[in-house]
């Protein structure tokens, strides 16, 4: 009898979510792959929700980009590898020669893994000289880690998904956790049914499937969760829940922050009425935050994506500092991160404003750490154009060359026309994706072609810190390549060393090894680092387990951080910052009478590049809407089910009018994943404003005054 073979299931990690699930990816011949939950895995123990589990219709190779290509006479044409890196090697280096090295610029992706982000911000900042390297995850949470950096001196995230179940309140603050983090969700609910009285409080201007499980939900004002938060600060304060020894000895700052809540956020009726919500619910919140002492704080882009973002994100921490309820088990404030590897990508220095292991740009001792581990011939003084101004600065004509590296910002940027302008303009654009003909690689000057999830190697880390592997189980397509080669060919093109990696666990050595360099006592006082991961041989890598960083020099990792109440501060204390109360930039007025919030749905990722070849997804929603309350719509002549026109000031998209997803009057609300190749441009980037916060640069995604009218009626 002849018995085939088992198929061995490869163990691997989710592209989407920052949750990071686990995958069990089993290749059946024929591209087919089955996709299961990994029990073993932290994040989900064996769960996967719908997107994760359609991961096996998103392989096939339609569409896909096979081979490079180098635009001539207008046309893209198919070239060969050494032809399309020998054009922008030569092309960078001829514009830097001309225009010094802030004229070139990479923009770069949480899709991204570790390597390859780590390898590109090697690149950018050590050897081109400029700190012109942003990612698309300024664009979810850039305000997080602004916010991290004043209160605990470093990007840290507190705590992890163990504590969401340790509590016995948690409060999701703008997150439709149940469409944008499901399995956390999941996990979440699990608790609700095995302990009714733990308490679930959803804070957000929309009534989502999120609050399904809540006990309460306060449908907040869009860009009043300042006032909220203040108003908690001065609450806990007026009764008496100061813990007042952890105050005194981990934490500067209270007086301060304190008085600025009170300035217009002392009474709670005045707070209600700033957030329009019902007083005695808002009094509900209070309380209970008050009297739980198990409470976990989690917010995303609801918080981030604002004008206000980061203190926003500070407002939430000061409540928590002020009670001492961090880095125990089962309380801390709690940033979900968007995308599968935004917190890899912050690790190795992938913000314009940062260096790598999280050191920083203004830091002459930490620029010197750098370059002196990287034996660099220089280092980037200033930090460099996050990604709203990197495009404006395009369009100027002050950039002339950038190489966008797994993302589609023609279609996630806000101010999308701005963008195609930019585009338009730019001397020299390269383009590294998985498929042809998004929006953005149709201004492609050369044309990359890349690997895909299940064919390329490397880490990513979740929102609770856990470094998982990426493993391939698929061979390349065509002429794709590993997008840490293709960089680490182009920086060789232009002369420079430090770029001769044999596979991506050389690359994350290099970058274990720099995380523990920098930790002399100069450097950082404190250390949180990877350091206990370098030294790994090839077949450890490829063997490792999911870590949750910092990692200790036995290989340890960390749950919670702060537990001995030290901060990343030199001085060791956390600190309170005063959070103003202040209006979005753009507010609502005659002509643009209406507030747009945009967002997930929750079978689609991103700009629909992988999750629009599952039709199992599309079942969900088919097409792009404008959700908007009846009234409103009845107000302003549009119907249900039939098309209407959004406009802004910044440009105008076309959809159907929806009812139904729990906006409320003044507000619509429009998804971002459907991009300019459907019938209609069905694109909201081209509405939205391109306000940002002004220490984090996030845009304002979550508040553009917008008007509606009916489509194709004169
Ligand atoms: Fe993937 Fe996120 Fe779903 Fe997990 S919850 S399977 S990481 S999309």
């Amino acid at each position: 009898m002849n018995l085939s073979p088992i198929p061995l299931a490869i163990r691997t990690a989710c592209p989407y979510c920052g949750v990071g699930c686990g995958v069990l990816a089993t290749p059946v011949g024929d591209g087919a792959v089955i996709i299961a939950g990994d029990d073993a895995h932290p994040a989900n123990r064996g769960r996967l929700c719908v997107k994760g589990s359609a991961l096996g219709d998103t392989l096939s190779l339609d569409g896909r980009l096979l081979h490079p290509s180098v635009r001539e006479d207008g046309a893209l044409r198919q070239v060969s590898w050494d032809a399309a890196l020998d054009k922008i090697a030569g092309g960078f280096r001829d514009i830097i020669a001309e225009h010094g090295p802030d004229a070139v610029a990479l923009y770069v992706s949480g899709q991204l893994l570790t390597e390859d982000y780590y390898v590109a911000n090697k690149l950018m900042k050590g050897y081109i000289g400029s700190a012109n390297i942003d990612t698309n995850s300024r664009l979810c949470m850039s305000s997080a880690v602004a916010g991290h950096k004043r209160a605990f001196g470093e990007d840290l995230v507190p705590g992890c998904y163990d504590d969401f179940e340790q509590a016995d309140m948690v409060v999701l603050v703008g997150s439709n956790t149940a469409w944008c983090h499901p399995i956390l969700f999941q996990r979440i609910s699990a608790i609700k049914e095995a302990r009714p009285e733990f308490k679930v409080v959803v804070i957000d201007p929309r009534r989502t499937a999120t609050c399904e499980l809540a006990d309460l939900h306060l449908p907040v004002k869009p860009g009043t969760d300042v006032w909220l938060f203040n108003g908690l600060l001065s609450y806990l304060a007026r009764n008496g829940k100061v813990d007042a020894g952890f105050v005194a000895a981990h934490t500067s700052g209270f007086d301060g922050a304190l008085d600025v809540a009170e300035h217009d956020c002392a009474d709670p009726l005045a707070v209600a009425k700033a957030c329009r919500v019902e007083p005695e619910a808002l009094l509900d919140f209070y309380r209970s935050f008050a009297a739980t002492t198990k409470v976990v704080t989690a917010f995303s882009q609801g918080v981030n994506q604002s004008s206000a973002g980061t203190d926003k994100v500070n407002a939430i921490i000061n409540c928590h500092l002020l009670t001492g309820r961090i880095g125990k088990p089962g309380m801390g404030p709690f940033s979900l991160t968007g995308q599968p590897n935004a917190m890899g990508g912050r690790e190795v220095g992938g913000l314009s404003n940062m260096l790598a292991a999280h050191m920083d740009l203004d830091n002459p001792l930490h620029r010197e750490t750098v370059q002196g581990f990287w034996q660099a011939p220089r280092i980037a003084d200033k930090p460099g154009l996050k990604a709203v101004d990197l495009f404006r600065d395009i369009e100027a004509g002050k950039v002339k060359a950038v190489w966008i590296v797994a993302t589609n910002p023609l279609v996630s940027l806000p101010d999308a026309n701005q963008v195609q302008r930019a585009l338009e303009k730019c001397e020299l654009v390269v383009v590294s994706d998985i498929v042809a003909g998004t929006d953005t690689n149709a201004f492609a000057d050369v044309l990359l072609p890349a690997l895909g999830w299940g064919e390329k190697d490397g880490t990513v880390t979740n929102s609770e810190r856990c470094i998982s592997r990426q493993r391939a189980f698929l061979p390349a397509p065509g002429e794709a390549r590993a997008d840490w080669k293709a960089l680490c060919q182009v920086a060789q093109r232009m002369g420079f060393d430090g770029f001769d990696f044999d596979g991506p666990h050389q690359i994350f050595d290099e970058h274990a090894r720099l995380s523990a360099y920098r930790n002399t006592p100069a450097a950082a006082p404190r250390a949180f680092s990877i350091g206990g991961l370098r030294g790994l041989t090839a077949r450890q890598y490829d063997e490792l387990e999911p870590v949750q960083w910092p990692v200790s020099p036995g290989g340890a990792g960390t749950a919670r951080l702060f537990a001995d109440g030290g901060f990343a501060h030199r001085d060791g204390r956390a600190r309170f910052i005063a959070t103003a109360t202040r209006a979005p930039v753009h507010m609502p007025d005659a002509e643009y009478p209406l507030v747009l919030n945009t967002g997930r749905v929750r079978d689609q990722w991103h700009t629909m590049t992988r999750t629009g070849k599952a039709a199992r997804l599309s079942g969900h929603v088919s097409e792009s809407f404008i959700d908007m309350h009846p009234q409103d719509a009845l107000k302003f002549g549009v119907r249900e089910g039939e098309l209407a026109r959004v406009s802004s000031q910044w440009g105008a998209m076309v959809a159907r009018v929806q009812h139904g997803g729990g906006i409320a009057r003044g507000g619509v609300f429009i998804p971002i994943h459907w991009n300019g190749q459907t019938a209609s441009d069905a694109r909201v980037g081209t509405v939205v404003n391109p306000a940002v916060d002004p220490i984090s640069g996030e845009p304002e995604f979550k508040h553009t005054p917008v008007t509606i009218e009916r489509f194709g009626v004169s």
